[in-house]
């Protein structure tokens, strides 16, 4: 097989059509219809093998998370995910892992309705790139810098799950059989939250999705808005598998760990009461987890109310693995 077979045969024949597409794979580039008063919105990530997940991974894994990060990103704007490119470095020809890849990556793609439009394919280390596209009202992006003293904070689904599954999968840690199967599927299909994003437009004066740690994202918003803020570690979102883990292992990286792709984001507090309708028809739960106060850093009071420092020598050992 040569590289236009590969094309032909793995990437020409994506499941996804989307009528704003005028042209797709097979020509020089794709050309694209947007919605009319929509802004564009662009976001890539790479990932590449040993780095940013085992290259023992499923390969079906792999395919769905290069998707999953670059959705999460779009979520983490309110956009709505429309079309994507591909750039794959192989080492080798592999039909059998190929078919593996294409079935996790276009499984996300359908359920989102994302449509690959192009790409580039060469041999070498085993690398991933995807850029995605999406589309969103003219004005209505939420960005990291629009949060006030005062507003709420809020993080969807769960933290830390990831943080565990990836523990497991590196045999630091052993896990128990019946929340296996949950936490590794945090780690390697995580859901990104388009819907909660889009719902949050108008809404949410900042947001951002975890993908390196609640602390350092939430960082982010509160560098990038000018404010700091109060958090209280027991009121973070933990599942039900993850609670029964950690208390096992003694460490606790729901703060500190990333990988989960919740979103984590602000609302003005004379809005808060907005949230509940918005998000009705959306399964995923969201906390409230702190408030933004003016004074710069971050405050992670415990449960006595004392500040909370993450201890770094219980994860450190998660090394290489850690993405960036
Ligand atoms: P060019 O030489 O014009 O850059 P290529 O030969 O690299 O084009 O690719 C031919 C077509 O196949 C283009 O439409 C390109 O976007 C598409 N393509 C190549 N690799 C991929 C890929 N990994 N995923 C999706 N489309 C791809
Ligand atoms: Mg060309």
């Amino acid at each position: 097989m040569n590289e236009f077979e590969i094309i032909r045969r793995y990437f020409a024949r994506q499941p996804v059509v989307r009528d704003d597409v005028r042209c797709g794979i097979g020509d020089d580039a794709a050309v694209l219809a947007p919605a009319a008063d929509h802004e564009l919105v662009v976001s890539t990530d790479m990932m590449v093998a040993g780095v940013h997940f085992p290259e023992d991974t499923a390969p079906e894994h792999i395919g769905w998370k290069a998707l999953a990060v670059n959705l999460s990103d779009m979520a983490a704007m309110g956009a709505e995910p429309a079309w994507f490119t591909l750039n794959i470095s192989l080492p080798h020809l592999d039909p059998v892992w190929l078919d593996a890849w294409c079935s996790g990556l276009y499984a996300l793609a359908t359920e989102q309705r994302v449509q690959l439009i192009g790409g580039d394919t060469t041999r070498g280390p085993l690398t991933v790139g995807i850029q995605i596209l999406g589309q969103l009202p003219c004005g209505t992006a939420l960005m990291r810098r629009g949060a006030r003293a005062g507003d709420r904070i809020f993080v969807s689904g769960t933290l830390g799950d990831a943080a565990l599954g990836l523990a497991g999968r590196q045999r630091r840690l052993r896990l128990p059989a019946e929340f296996s199967e949950y936490l590794h599927a945090r780690l390697e299909r995580p859901t990104p939250r388009v819907a909660i994003g889009q719902a949050l437009r108008g809404l949410a004066t900042a947001c951002i999705d975890v993908s390196d740690g609640l602390a350092a994202d939430l960082g982010h918003i509160l560098a990038a808005s000018g404010t700091g803020a109060r958090i209280e570690l027991d009121r973070l979102p933990r599942s039900a598998a993850y609670r029964a883990v950690q208390a096992r292992v003694g460490w606790d990286p729901a703060v500190s760990h990333g990988d989960d792709y919740e979103l984590c984001f602000t609302v003005a507090p004379e809005r808060v009461a907005e949230l509940p309708a918005r998000l009705r028809t959306i399964e995923c739960p969201v906390t409230e987890i702190g408030v933004v106060e003016p004074a710069a850093g971050l405050r992670i009071l415990d449960r006595a109310g004392l500040p909370y420092r993450p201890a770094h020598t219980g994860f450190d050992h998660f090394g290489a693995a850690e993405t960036e």
